[in-house]
């Protein structure tokens, strides 16, 4: 085990409630590391939904997934956080008051004044779909999520879905592919009405295909895959050339070693009181996605809110002597300073 990294606030998760809190944090002169299991940071933001635009977050009309990681990365610099990538925190263990020490799977040790647990649904992983030999082609041609709508130029591709994710990316992608099969297992789908009827318009003008009834056999060799068969709910079999398939099945949400944490849980999520997003352990705060209280809206602005009154109250904990002056970055020239601006 190596030598114990100290610092004021451990964050654990690097998706945008965490990454805000950074900012929050930083105003206060708190420092933070973060630790994620993915291989970068933005979280659901930028594992799921990369170039897909967000629309309300405040004051920025739109903003894609990614764009907005980077805006959060843009913004928290000044306050220079260290970031742990692709690790997972298994232990968190109390050994003050407050203090505490996080493990991660990769041995590191923390030592901190305040945890900060912003992870969202713990570990998400996408369903995968119940066909057989699918796991040969994952992450070739089988994909769970779009990263480069590029990789799909002049590709057959197969979408398997129903909700929005599958006709999101039914419409984004019919421009590009060679051919778009959406397929779903019933003639009724979840996601929002304009998208399912522009997707209808596209099929009456046979600019793609739409099948009612499941994905049972794929073809294909060293992990490019090169037809799928569908079985429809009449029973007909049809065999389609497909180069490139997404399903869309929806998420597991692995809540993971969050639950051995000795946190006071409710379904699966940490209930907080809401002056400062604290949990059952005094010192351990919970934003985001992962947190619930009555009225709870997992939204990022929400989440955003929660890091900031989560700061006031870490301050009590890192600065016990210290008063804590509220003050506006507009008007502070303290503030401006740390942001590096005056
Ligand atoms: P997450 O983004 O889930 O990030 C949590 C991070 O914690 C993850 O990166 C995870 O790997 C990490 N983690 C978990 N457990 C551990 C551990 N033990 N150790 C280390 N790391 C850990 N919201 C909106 O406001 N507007 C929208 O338009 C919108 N559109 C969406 C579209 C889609 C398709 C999806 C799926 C979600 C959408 N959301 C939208 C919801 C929004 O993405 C979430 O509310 C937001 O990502 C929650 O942020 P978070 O930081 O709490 O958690």
């Amino acid at each position: 085990m190596s030598e114990a990294i100290k610092t004021d606030v451990l964050i654990i998760g690097a998706g945008p409630c965490g990454l805000f809190a950074v900012f929050e944090l930083g105003l206060l002169d708190i420092k933070a590391h973060l630790i994620d299991i993915l291989d970068k940071v933005g979280g659901q933001c930028a594992e799921l939904y990369p170039e897909k635009p967000i629309y309300d977050i405040p004051g920025v009309p739109m903003v894609t997934g990614q764009g907005l990681t980077e805006q959060l990365m843009e913004q928290i610099k000044p306050f220079s956080p260290t970031f742990h990538l692709g690790e997972m925190v298994e232990k968190v263990e109390k050994i003050g008051d407050p203090g505490f020490r996080v493990t991660t799977d990769a041995g590191k040790v923390f030592e901190c004044k305040v945890v900060v647990i912003a992870a969202g649904g713990g570990s998400f992983q996408p369903k995968r779909p119940p066909v057989p030999g699918v796991e040969a082609y994952e992450g070739t041609s089988v994909f769970y999520a779009v990263r480069k709508m590029e990789q799909f130029r002049d590709k057959n591709v197969v979408i398997v879905g129903g909700g929005d994710s599958a006709l999101d990316w039914t419409l984004n992608l019919h421009p590009l592919a060679k051919r778009i099969t959406l397929v779903h297992r019933r003639d009724d789908f979840r996601a929002a009405p304009h998208s399912v009827e522009q997707m209808r318009a596209l099929v009456a003008s046979g600019k793609m295909d739409l099948r009612i009834g499941q994905v049972t056999a794929l073809e294909g060799a060293n992990g490019q895959l090169s037809a799928a068969t569908i079985k429809g709910n009449d029973n007909a079999v049809e065999t389609v050339p497909c180069e490139m398939m997404l399903p869309f099945f929806g998420l597991t949400m692995k809540l993971g070693p969050v639950a051995e944490w000795g946190i006071a849980l409710e379904h699966n999520l940490i209930p907080v009181e809401t002056s400062a997003f604290e949990t059952s352990v005094p010192g351990i705060f919970a934003i985001g996605d992962i947190n619930t209280y009555p009225g709870k809206i997992k939204l990022i602005l929400c989440g955003f809110h929660e890091g900031a009154l989560m700061a006031q109250k870490a301050h009590r904990y890192v600065y016990p002597e210290k008063r804590l002056v509220f003050q506006y970055t507009t008007s502070s020239s303290s503030l401006q300073k740390k942001l590096g601006v005056n």
